[in-house]
């Protein structure tokens, strides 16, 4: 066997998306793996030992079905098969009362009331524009798109606090709610520019590609992955943990697919004195604690749309998630932690044996926090949907220590690869060039790169394609 031209570090949605690109470009791939399996942060397993497919990390994936890396790696030919919800997301409140977000701008609105007509004229503006402004959250918001109406439109939006946005846009307490809900999304404090954001992009996904899950669990998207490279000959070495770029002599060209922690470590002391220091300046996002349940039926929600809803945001109101996400944000474990909740088996009858139901859920706690936050999980959901409890035949529970064990990206629980707070939002990890780690042949690829977290492998596409421009090949076939 031949030494690969290429290595990459890593084998989460981007590092494979990279190899993938690589290996299409007719590049001898060898994926080092440090888990024993492939996948990182897109595996699904059985925690719990039910037979059940509960998805392990990521679940739902607006950003995934809005990829142009997936798609441009024709996944759906290799097995990848959206299953969408007939209510992307909903946002219960006390009392039975919420609001929820469909496919649909009009039929969102509608459900609206009052508030209807506001939602119309910014988030469906904002949708009817995507296609100008969407590729602003794919890539390296400094580097060169020319600007156009719908990009400055959406830059000043984002470029405000969701909780201003919420005032601004809304007057009801359950419309305000379902923004926060999702821009809290950014793990960031709802009150500091930059968290619309994060608000306006998942939301207009939403419209304009929804909120699916994976047919058969997110593992899905890693197999549709992994068959592509399969096809042109790339290989995968799990169980291989890489410490030192002195493990990699030999290939021309090195993609890690780790935290900017991993990859100042694993270059140690190669880089130029400010890429260090800026990798070195990446502050952590709180964490997350995750419980996954099987039950004996649905969620028995107060609030109707909720049963119908791929997602369901449990952070009560705006004020509420204000303080949970702050609280969070300072290293105080809320009391009512935001919870946030899938119910993939409701929709994709593969997730679990008839009449049986997989619920996948995490709470926002503070990064590296070593409490147990099972029982808060619980009451949590119980509060919106009374009767939980009784239907609960198993859980597994897996706090910040267990997901930072498992993959290193992930330490202390944080699943975006590095705070988005002011500035965490737009230098990943550096402001210019930030898939060059400032070591020849060596580039950064994971979440800690633009665009950040999510499965859609967009970091991992875009630092190949310049990967590839800088070896002269031609990237216009791949
Ligand atoms: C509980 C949870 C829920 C989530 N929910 C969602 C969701 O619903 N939707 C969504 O889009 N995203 C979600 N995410 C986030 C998503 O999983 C990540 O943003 C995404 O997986 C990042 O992909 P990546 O390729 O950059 O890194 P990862 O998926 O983290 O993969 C990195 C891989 O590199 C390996 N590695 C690291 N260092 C080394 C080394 N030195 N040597 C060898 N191997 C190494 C790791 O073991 C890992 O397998 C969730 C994450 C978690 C944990």
């Amino acid at each position: 066997m031949t030494d690969p031209e290429v290595i990459v570090v890593g084998s989460g949605p981007n590092g494979l998306t990279a190899a993938a690109v690589m290996a299409r470009a007719g590049l001898e791939v060898l994926v080092v793996e440090a888990a024993d399996h492939p996948g990182g942060g897109s595996r699904s397993g059985d925690p719990i030992g039910s037979g059940a497919v509960h998805d392990l990390c990521a679940a739902v994936h607006p950003m995934g079905a809005a990829s142009p890396a997936f798609a441009g790696l024709t996944l759906a030919d290799h097995g990848l098969e959206w299953v969408q919800p007939p209510v992307l997301a909903a946002h219960p409140l006390v009392g039975g009362r919420g609001a929820a977000l469909h496919r649909s701008v009009e039929l969102t609105a509608e459900g609206l009331a009052s508030d209807g007509p506001s939602y119309r004229r910014h988030l469906g503006r904002l949708t009817d524009t995507w296609d100008s402004w969407a590729a602003l959250t794919r890539r390296p918001l400094i580097e060169g798109i020319a600007p156009s109406v719908g990009r400055i439109r959406f830059g000043l939006i984002s470029a405000r606090s969701a909780a201003a946005v919420a005032r601004d846009w809304f007057e009801r307490e359950s419309t305000r709610a379902l923004w926060a809900g999702v821009a809290a999304h950014s793990f960031a404090p709802l009150s500091e520019p930059l968290t619309a954001g994060f608000g306006v992009s998942l939301i207009c996904a939403g419209h304009r590609h929804g909120w699916p899950f994976a047919r058969g669990g997110s593992q899905a998207i890693v197999d549709s992955l992994l068959s592509v490279i399969g096809k042109h000959g790339a290989r995968v070495q799990t169980s291989r943990r890489v410490d030192s770029l002195s493990d990699l002599a030999g290939a021309r060209v090195v993609l890690l697919d780790t935290s900017a922690a991993g990859a100042e470590r694993i270059l140690s002391g190669r880089q130029p004195r400010g890429r260090r220091r800026a990798y070195r300046r990446v502050k952590p996002a709180p964490g997350v604690f995750k419980v996954d349940f099987t039950t004996s039926e649905p969620i028995p929600w107060s609030y109707p749309p909720a049963r119908e809803a791929g997602t369901v945001h449990l952070g009560g109101t705006l004020e509420e998630l204000m303080v949970s996400e702050s609280s969070v944000n300072r290293g105080v474990m809320p009391e009512r932690p935001f919870v946030l909740v899938a119910q993939a088996s409701l929709f994709d009858p593969s997730r679990a044996a008839a009449g049986t139901h997989t619920v996948w859920s995490y709470a926002h706690v503070p990064h590296g926090w070593g409490g147990d936050a099972t029982e808060a999980v619980t009451a949590r959901i119980e509060e919106f949907a009374p009767g939980f409890r009784d239907t609960v035949t198993g859980w597994s529970s897996r706090d910040p220590a267990f997901l930072g064990g498992h993959n290193a990206n992930m330490s202390g629980g944080d699943i975006t690869g590095g705070s988005y707070r002011g500035l965490g939002a737009v230098r990943r990890p550096t402001w210019r060039a930030p898939y060059r780690t400032g070591v020849d042949g060596v580039y950064l690829c994971s979440a800690s790169s633009p665009p950040g977290a999510g499965v859609h492998g967009m970091a991992g596409w875009n630092a190949a394609h310049l990967a590839l421009l800088d070896l002269g090949m031609d990237t216009s076939a791949v």
